[in-house]
């Protein structure tokens, strides 16, 4: 396939913020392609060039871009550099500058086979000279490239390809393009993706064998599984009558979510919740769950969360926090800041998977098979069926150092749900009781400038959740307080890369930041309440045509939620689900604010 029909499907993918328009254009691009090209064309129009979970970078930093740029057209680095910053996208003026050159006639047209394969080439070099090969080979495709192409090579190394593919619009296109499109076939590759995390795997085996041909794709030891997620409910009766009156609760620690996978022999790899490899800041986990796993090769899930070494005693979730993003000094880390990891799932044991059966027989298989050790333990766990035993575990797991519980269901149809949120698993905390007490995971999508003593930065950011059914992001709030001064000053650092000059496409909301923001950073933030409001999008019309979701009062709670990208933010229906829970609340509680958990 030649790369220029990728390139003009993303300048009309880019020209639309319609998920319909993109889906079609998205299948009319993908319908011809076939193996390894679309994997390929797949992993590239998300900004990737493996599955997220690789973590495959390709370390082109913005000067290094610009010196490829100058070199290829000729210009002069300043003048790339000034016309980059007028134009506020190198991608732009790589374009304007490669109109103004001529193109050599003898130059083969660029394929997708080409590109793909020279930019991994640029993500394998490594160590002294790297740099040399990585603009030569930049150099070399921007050489061949026409306009248009260059612009979208240039965003892409950049990391600012802003076609805004989702996987969630990928799924829609493939079911369409190599299926009946109907919603059964969706489902079926869907379920495939969240088993394997892998679209391009996923493509592939659809094109070749057909809908039947995604039941070969299962579990491997060392590919993550994209995690089962809780929905809530604001009581405790709310919850069993949910489970049918009998449910599993376990300790929700609050720490890190970590899926191990331990090979039969060789090294432990380790992933968090948005499937990134974290095995290099966990080397006590490495070590010890191979001793701690009867029968390998697992797959086992489970909380880390930051121990007292002296007592053991559950400590607060900052401290593992600090060991996640931590690359140098593992070691002493790991004296100082202790963790142990509480397991709470077991998705393969022996090399069979066992996602598919019951709650229950997992937990069983799971004692069954762990040895726990200093660094490995098994979550804490209990069958109740009454709101008093409930209660009495729930008492149990907050003074031990836990956050609340987690209620999962013993029903027969309790499998595992990969990708999924739904009620098979309850998360319930304590203080759901007292008004909006839950924290909300946002999105940053702007940002404004401060004023006073925050004159010359940022002084509140715009916050969205995100909405999958029509893959958008809403805004909910526009938060300023919570910062401390280290904080705000990160901050800037952290958006820079994803400021944009206009409202990205995926953004819904009815106010104007002085900067937009591309959907990436996840903070955490609270608020005395939800209110209907004019101006925020979240959920709009829900609850009242034309009005969305805002929070009161929000303040930032200190905590970047690094551990989830933005499409794992909090969602526009949980939003309004909790919206509903405390119109319920304030309908239901005595003035008093007695515990209507009873
Ligand atoms: P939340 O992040 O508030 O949506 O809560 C769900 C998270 O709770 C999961 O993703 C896990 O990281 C965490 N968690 C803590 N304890 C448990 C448990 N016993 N079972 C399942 N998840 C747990």
């Amino acid at each position: 396939m030649r790369f220029d029909e990728l390139a003009r499907s993303y300048e009309r993918l880019e020209a639309t913020s319609k998920r319909l328009e993109m889906r079609a254009i998205l299948v009319e691009l993908i319908r011809p392609i076939r193996p390894p090209d679309l994997a390929h064309v797949l992993y590239l129009s998300q900004g990737m060039l493996r599955p997220e979970y690789e973590g495959v970078e390709l370390g082109v930093a913005d000067s290094l871009a610009r010196r490829a740029v100058a070199t290829a057209t000729h210009a002069e680095e300043a003048d790339v550099g000034r016309r980059a910053k007028a134009s506020g996208d190198l991608g732009t003026t790589a374009a304007e500058l490669l109109a103004g050159r001529p193109r050599l006639e003898t130059a083969h047209p660029l394929t997708v086979a080409n590109v793909y394969a020279e930019l991994t080439a640029i993500a394998q070099a490594k160590g002294e000279g790297s740099q040399e090969v990585k603009v030569r080979t930049l150099v070399d495709l921007l050489g061949r490239a026409s306009p248009l192409e260059g612009k979208f090579l240039v965003r892409f190394v950049l990391g600012t390809l802003r076609v805004g593919v989702r996987e969630m619009t990928i799924l829609d296109a493939l079911a369409e393009a190599f299926a009946d499109g109907s919603k059964a076939a969706r489902t079926r590759i869907e379920a495939a993706f969240n088993l394997s995390s892998d679209l391009g795997l996923v493509a592939g085996a659809l094109v070749e064998h057909g809908l039947d041909g995604l039941a070969s794709i299962g579990l491997e030891v060392g590919r993550p599984i994209r995690p089962m997620l809780a929905e809530r409910e604001p009581t405790l009766a709310a919850v069993l009558e949910r489970m049918g009156g009998t449910a599993a609760l376990e300790f929700k620690y609050d720490g890190l979510r970590v899926q191990a996978h331990v090979p039969k022999s060789g090294p432990v790899r380790l992933f968090s919740r948005r499937l990134e490899e974290i095995s290099a800041q966990f080397p006590e986990l490495v070590a010890d769950l191979p001793s701690a796993i009867r029968e390998r090769p697992a797959i086992v899930e489970g909380e880390c969360v930051p121990v007292d070494a002296d007592t053991g005693d559950i400590q607060p979730f900052q401290l593992v926090s600090k060991r996640r993003g931590r690359k140098y000094d593992l070691d002493k880390a790991q004296t100082e800041l202790p963790v142990r990891l509480f397991l709470f799932d077991v998705l393969l044991a022996a090399g069979t998977p066992t996602y598919s059966e019951p709650f229950p027989a997992r937990r069983e298989r799971l004692e069954s098979i762990v040895r726990p050790n200093e660094h490995v333990a098994i979550a804490e766990q209990r069958v109740v069926a009454s709101v008093d035993e409930a209660t009495a575990f729930l008492d149990e797991a907050i003074s031990a150092g836990g956050e609340g519980v987690m209620a999962k269901s013993v029903k027969e149809g309790s499998a595992y749900r990969a990708g999924a949120r739904g009620y098979w698993w309850i998360k319930y905390k304590r203080d759901y009781t007292v008004g909006l007490a839950d924290s909300i995971d946002g999105v940053v999508v702007g940002a404004f400038h401060g004023r006073g003593r925050r004159a010359g930065k940022y002084g509140a950011f715009l916050l969205a959740v995100y909405n999958p059914e029509r893959d958008r992001f809403e805004t909910f709030t526009k938060v300023g307080s919570g910062f401390d001064d280290a904080q705000l000053a990160e901050m800037p650092k952290r958006l820079a890369k994803f400021e944009s000059s206009e409202p990205p496409p995926e953004v819904d909301t009815g106010i104007s930041p002085d900067r937009w923001m591309r959907p990436h950073l996840v903070i955490e933030v609270r608020g005395a309440e939800l209110t209907l409001s004019p101006i925020h999008r979240a959920a709009v019309g829900a609850i009242r045509a034309g009005a969305g979701l805002a929070l009161r009062f929000p303040r930032f709670t200190g905590r970047f939620r690094d551990d989830k990208g933005p499409t794992e933010a909090t969602t526009s229906k949980e939003l309004l689900e909790m919206y509903r829970l405390q119109v319920r609340q304030e309908a239901a509680d005595p003035p008093d604010g007695a515990d209507a958990a009873g």
